[in-house]
Order: structure tokens, then sequence, then C-alpha cells
């Protein structure tokens, strides 16, 4: 009879909490539970101590019907997973002749000297099922006791993973009810976390499918998830959330599923048959290279020009010195006519213009560093906007001016 799993995972390792080295254990097995349908409720790591080990199992056999342990089944003194797992479900640890086999000849074949130690590992918790270890000694092992499934795990990842996918996916789907957890992530730029946060506030609370926001560089990321028995079940859970949200941020949406703007930008961009060139102040190429950092980006994007002084803006671009003179080089004139010069240069459908002080150093009272003019021109015209970003990095603030004339170039295409 398959039981639904209220799982967690394990770590067990010193060198774990020490920091020595990154858990990717938990990482891989979180992700494939996550795809088998299955649910981690707990992931926690315990250095090689039997008796903290001890009390986190009791908690564990208390809260969850699936533990996954890993780490700690080497031949070595610390090494006290499966000794310490054994006494908490009432398993006795005996020699297994097929495991001790098993490790003999896999020392024969490397040409290693044994040491009695080594036999350890074939000491299995007596009536476990056993999951042979193709890339290392350690054997893991299934506990099945009272509703509740333990399952041990060498730490090596090159061991674990063969492990995992070749004996503990077939167990899992055997012994629990497994499906899929399907999402969709929903890209957006231009409302920050907070209103994000007040628009969807009515979403959070629901369990099937969840909808939840994730912050990251000023720019937010709406993920919805379901969990179903196949992928149509979990889509159509998820569509009509996704149709009532994309209905609330509109235009703010700039992409599902996609990287990141840039690729948002490439995709659209190839997807009508259209070009785009720019012509860069303070952000010193940062567009050209966010651009040209997706594969395929050449189809759609011939020509990119850092003109940082003003006189080249002049001699390259061909900006008029009156231009400059009478408006500045910090002004929407200026981007206007970056845009729509590298356009004509190119021969491009969009033109993207970027000026402005990235700072901390360069501003005025008027212009404030973190001031950035940023103008797309196409052939239904030229738009520009202005941004203030005062108080914030120079870092962040080219990076914020990218993001924006991204998402500009990419409303403009709508229209084109
Ligand atoms: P153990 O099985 O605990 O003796 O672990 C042997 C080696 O596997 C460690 O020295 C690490 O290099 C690696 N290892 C153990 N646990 C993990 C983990 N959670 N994530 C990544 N590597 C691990
Ligand atoms: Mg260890």
């Amino acid at each position: 009879m398959q039981i639904t799993a209220k799982s967690e995972i394990i770590n067990v390792g010193t060198e774990l909490l020490l920091g020595d080295i990154l858990n990717t254990n938990h990482q891989y097995l979180s992700k494939r539970l996550a795809e088998l349908g299955i649910a981690v409720y707990y992931q926690s790591s315990v250095g090689d101590n039997p008796a903290r080990l001890e009390a986190l199992l009791k908690q564990a056999l208390e809260r969850s019907n699936l533990i996954i342990i890993t780490g700690g089944l080497g031949p070595t003194v610390d090494d006290l997973t499966k000794q310490t797992a054994a006494q908490a479900l009432g398993f006795k640890l005996v020699r297994n002749a097929e495991c001790e086999q098993r490790i003999r000849s896999r020392f024969e074949a490397m040409g290693w000297e044994m040491s009695a130690n080594n036999l350890l590992q074939a000491d299995i918790p007596e009536g476990a099922l056993i999951l042979p270890n193709e890339h290392g000694t350690a054997p893991g092992c299934v506990m099945q006791k009272e509703g509740k499934s333990l399952i041990l795990l060498p730490g090596p990842p090159k061991e674990l993973k063969p492990m995992f996918e070749a004996a503990v996916v077939p167990f899992l789907l055997k012994s629990f009810e497994t499906g899929i957890i399907h999402s969709v992530g929903l890209k957006i730029f231009g409302v920050g976390e907070s209103k994000v946060d007040d628009l969807l506030a009515g979403f959070f609370r629901l369990q099937n499918p969840t909808v939840a926001p994730y912050a990251k560089d000023g720019e937010v990321l709406v993920r919805i998830s379901a969990r179903a028995a196949s992928q149509n079940e979990a889509e159509a859970l998820i569509n009509p959330i996704l149709m009532q949200i994309r209905e609330i941020l509109g235009d703010n949406i700039y992409g599902e599923d996609v990287a990141g703007l840039e690729e948002a930008l490439v995709l659209a961009l190839k997807a009508k048959g259209k070009s785009l060139a720019a012509a860069e102040s303070c952000t010193g190429g940062l567009l050209a290279k966010r651009i040209t950092d997706i594969s395929g980006a050449s189809e759609v994007f011939p020509l990119g020009v850092v003109s940082y002084s003003a006189e080249q803006k002049v001699k390259l671009l061909g900006v008029s010195r009156k231009i400059i003179d009478a408006y500045g080089v910090y002004s929407h004139q200026t981007a206007r006519v970056m845009a729509e010069r590298v356009r004509d240069l190119a021969g491009t459908d969009l033109g993207i213009g970027i000026t402005g002080i990235a700072g901390p150093c360069g501003g005025t009272e008027e212009l404030p560093a973190g001031t950035v003019f940023i103008a797309v021109a196409s052939k239904t015209g030229t738009v520009s906007k202005l941004i203030n970003r005062t108080g914030y990095e120079r870092e962040q603030v080219r990076n914020y001016a990218v993001n924006y004339a991204i998402k500009l170039a990419l409303t403009t295409l709508k229209e084109v």
C-alpha cells in the first residue's frame, strides 16, 4: 500500500557544520524528492556525534515517516550513523556475507590492502534492504518499522547519487505516493517586492498551487507551484491562478520561465524578427554584455557602442554639439539622440541610448549621482525616461539602468 510521505533529510558530518564543504547532498536530495512529488518538511545537519544524532533521529521519527540520512557510513571511528540509526529503530547489526564479499573483491580489484575495520561496512541492520554501492565500499540500506522508513546513504556525492537513482527511487515509487511538482515562474520588473506582496496577498495562503514571491536584484520572481499526479493535472491547478495574476500584474510581468530580462529580450526580438543596437555611456557596455551573454544574441544585436566622453558622442554617434551644449550630456535629449543615431548607424529596428551619472562622484544638486536617462528609438518614435537611484552604489545604479533599458525595449517591441 502506498502512503503519503512526510519526509526529512539529515546530513551527518562535522565538516558540514564547520563549513569545510558545501552540503550538496542536501540540495540534490531536496530537488530530487521535490521532482518525485515527495514533500520534504525538515532538513538538518548534525556533526559526527552519536548523542546528538540520536536525539535528532528521535525527533525525526516522531514527526516524519520517511527519513533520509547521508554521511557517516565510512569505516572510520567517527562514522557512527549506521550504529546510531540501527539502535534508534531497534535493529541489530549483523555481518552480511554478500556485502563482505563485495568489499573484499573491491579491495582486491583496486590492489589495496584491507584493514579489519573495512569489514565493519559489511555489518547491516538485520532485515534491512541493502542498497549496493557501485562506486565505493559502504553500502546503503533501508530500515522499515511501524510505517517508518529510514534510509541510510553514503556521504560522497559520487556514491550517493547513483545509489539514489538506482535503488532509492524505485523503493520510493513502490512505497510512497509520488507525483510531480510543476511550477511556473513569473518574472517581474517595475514594481517592488512590497507592492507585489500587497497586490498578491490573497494568493499566498493557497495550498495547492502555492504562490510565493522572491526578490532579487531589483526584480521579483513569483513562483506558482502545484503538486499533482501528472503534468496535466498540475497545469490545470496552476492555470486559473496564473490567469488572475497575469491580469493583476499586467505589463510588469516581462517573462515566464525565463532566466532574466536579457533572455526575455533576445527571445522576444527573435520571435518578432526584429533587431536592436545600443549606445551606452554610464553603463560602460554592461547592456551589451548582458545581451551578448545570451547564446544566439548575434542574430538580433549587431552593434553596441560605449561612447563614454561627450566628445565621442559627437564624433562617433553624431550627437550634435548644440544638443549637448543646450541640454547637457546627461539629459533626455542626449539619450534620445544616442538611441536614434545608433539605430540609424546599425540599421536596426530599435536603438537604446543610456547616459547618466553612475556615481558616487560626479553628481550636482540638480542631477545627483544615480540619475540616468534612458531612451528607446523605434519607427514609432523615441521614448525617454529619467531614473533616479540616488543613494545606491555604482554597480547597483548601472544594473538598474540596464534592467530598466531592457524593460523599456521590451515594452516598445510590442508596438513595432
Ligand atoms: P562520510 O560518508 O561522512 O565519511 O563522508 C565522506 C565524504 O563525503 C566527506 O568527506 C565529504 O567529502 C563528502 N560528503 C559527506 N557528506 C556530504 C554532503 N552532505 N554533501 C557533500 N559532500 C559530502
Ligand atoms: Mg563523515
